[in-house]
């Protein structure tokens, strides 16, 4: 299955499954995937069409629980944005995943799809989803291509423990039993929203490995904010298309600028803008609590203060006896006007005539300007993507390979990488997981059966790992 798009075809084939493997450690399969998301599943799919043996042990019943959620049930699979383009939205460790990206790129993602006969769309900022707006339709796909090429699905089975012996990997414990393996690829996923099955299994079992771990931190998230006017919910529910939002720290430095769909909550900003923002509001918060962020909110990003000051003043001559509120309202959502007005410390229920132009001037500042006081985000457990996760440092960019334990692999949003929604975070899972996958099958082929290496002895103490 070889398409004129992709650098890197899928080409399928279908060895037969062996019974037994895996039961013993002279045994093992080539190549075990932790963890059925869009990692797992593509590395499953790359080690086996690279001729590896290979079983995906996932803990939950149905595969691809959080990419059928994504981008709102209907599967953001990519983002079809240039690479470079790409790059400048990938936040955790970009220069990391280069090397993966390069090798099965976003493009290489569609061409995967398409060639497995799923149509595509492109939407608004590079956003690719099925024409048939159904998750459904990408984890059937992913799951019946790799059943088809031969990887052997075990579910409801929680790893429990990575076994390894002298520092290479020899397989995986699990309630059921040790499972051999000559390599092992760990696509567990981050510790967001963990009932989609991924709750940080991984960072102990990596720790025990000599693996370093960003402490997990929640990424991708609504803004909560303890300003008066979000704390008595008077704008709760309110949608602003298309507007900007400064996150500035001690109301001077800007950490960052984005826009985009705000909505505001009962608790603070949510919302595609909002969500940008969160992975320079948790960073700098982590660095030091005691900062004190504002989010600035210019609520009419494509009018300048001079227009809007403009536009006022000439309704100061033709519409004399209109209340400032209510013109207010001709741009902006009334429960907002109120606001933007109690804000510029201006009564706007009056007469525009009896309204100073400073004063007027003041309020066209705020409707640019309107500031919201950070607090912080929502937790780990609401955030869309975890920040953190294994150390980049100690694994190799080139073959997702760890530094610290040989035959093991990591791919995906375990690893300290992320990205901002829009299909980032899943081409991320892809790239990884197909260079894990790919990589794990080559080592697993160049390698004997073990010989001396991870004999059950009967006694766990031989190998190290940690139960969860
Ligand atoms: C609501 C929501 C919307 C999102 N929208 C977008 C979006 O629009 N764009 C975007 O780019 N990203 C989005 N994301 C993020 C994206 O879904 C993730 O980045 C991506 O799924 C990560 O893939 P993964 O394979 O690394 O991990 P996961 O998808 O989390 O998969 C990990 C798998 O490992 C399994 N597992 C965990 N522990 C064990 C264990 N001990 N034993 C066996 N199996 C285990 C889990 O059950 C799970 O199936 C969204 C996430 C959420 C929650």
């Amino acid at each position: 299955m070889s398409s004129p798009h992709t650098s890197n075809p899928i080409d399928p084939r279908n060895p037969p499954a062996r019974t037994h493997m895996g039961t013993s450690p002279q045994n093992p399969w080539d190549v075990l995937i932790i963890g059925g998301g869009p990692a797992g599943l593509m590395a499953s799919i790359s080690a086996q069409e690279t001729g590896a043996h290979t079983i995906l042990v996932e803990k939950g019943l149905r595969l691809g629980r959080k990419l059928a959620i994504s981008g709102g049930g209907r599967c953001n699979v990519t983002n079809a944005k240039p690479l470079p383009e790409f790059m400048e939205n990938v936040l955790g460790n970009p220069r990391f995943t280069f090397s993966a990206l390069h090798r099965f790129s976003n493009q290489d993602v569609q061409s995967f799809f398409e060639v497995l006969g799923i149509q595509l769309k492109e939407e608004d900022r590079g956003r690719v989803f099925p024409v048939s707006d159904k998750a459904a339709t990408v984890v059937h796909a992913l799951v019946d291509y790799a059943q088809s090429s031969g990887v052997t699905f075990l579910l409801e089975t929680p790893v429990t423990e990575i076994l390894s012996r002298k520092s290479q990997v020899c397989g995986v414990q699990t309630r059921d039993g040790p499972i051999w393996a000559r390599t092992v690829v760990v696509a567990t996923g981050g510790c967001s929203v963990p009932q989609t099955g991924s709750s940080g299994d991984a960072y102990p079992w990596a720790r025990q490995l000599g693996h370093r771990v960003v402490e997990p931190y929640p990424t991708e998230v609504p803004i909560t904010s303890d300003t008066r006017w979000i704390t008595e919910k008077l704008l709760q529910g309110i949608s602003l298309r298309d507007v900007t939002i400064q996150v500035r720290q001690d109301k001077k430095k800007v950490l960052t600028t984005e826009r985009g769909d705000l909505l505001f909550t009962h608790f603070g900003l949510s919302g595609p803008v909002a969500l940008r923002c969160s992975h320079y509001i948790s960073t700098a918060l982590r660095k030091d609590a005691s900062h004190s962020l504002w989010a600035i909110i210019d609520t009419l990003p494509n009018t300048s203060v001079s227009e809007l000051e403009a536009w006022l003043l000439a309704e100061k001559f033709t519409s004399s006896r209109r209340y400032l509120s209510t013109l207010l309202t001709q741009r902006l959502p009334e429960r907002l006007v109120d606001v933007v007005l109690e804000q510029a410390q201006c009564n706007g229920h009056q007469p525009i005539l009896q309204i100073s132009d400073r004063i007027i001037s003041t309020v066209c500042q705020a409707c640019k300007q309107l500031q919201v006081h950070i607090v912080g985000t929502l937790p780990l457990a609401k955030a869309t993507v975890t920040g953190g996760g294994i150390a980049t440092q100690d694994i190799n960019p080139r073959t997702m390979e760890s530094k610290r334990c040989e035959g093991l692999f990591f791919a995906g949003e375990v690893m300290d990488i992320h990205a901002h929604t829009g299909g980032y975070n899943i081409t991320l899972a892809f790239s990884t997981g197909h260079l894990a996958g790919q990589q794990a099958a080559l080592m697993a082929l160049a390698t004997p059966v073990p010989e001396n290496n991870c004999r059950d002895t009967g006694s766990d103490t031989q190998f190290r790992g940690l139960s969860t």
